[in-house]
């Protein structure tokens, strides 16, 4: 994770303040040549070269928790639908009790 905390580095070091040219992230780097606020970040601006496809991470996350509040309202549809599939079975059963 990208830290804006120069305790990493020593009190005289020469510290650069730089801005992610992936996430636009604001990092300290020990190089004034440093790019990317982190591995993540450069692998992912590497991916994108070799492919416009690729998505910038956050607009990863936005996607995947979509996906997951999707997958929950579902799980509580299927539970919903489930539970009445249930009571109308019972309904039935009182109905017509099952013959031996
Ligand atoms: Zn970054």
């Amino acid at each position: 994770m990208p830290k804006l905390d120069r305790s990493d580095f020593k009190y005289n070091a020469k510290v650069f303040e730089k801005t992610c040219l992936w996430c636009g992230t604001v990092y300290f780097a020990s190089r004034s040549t440093a790019k990317y606020c982190s591995s993540t970040c450069r692998g992912y601006a590497n991916q994108a070269k070799n492919s416009e496809e690729v998505l910038p991470y956050d607009e990863t996350d936005k996607m995947i928790s979509a996906l997951l509040s999707e997958n929950a309202y579902l799980k509580g549809q299927l539970q919903r639908y489930v539970f009445e599939n249930q009571q109308l079975q019972d309904k039935l059963n009182q109905q017509m009790p099952p013959k031996d």
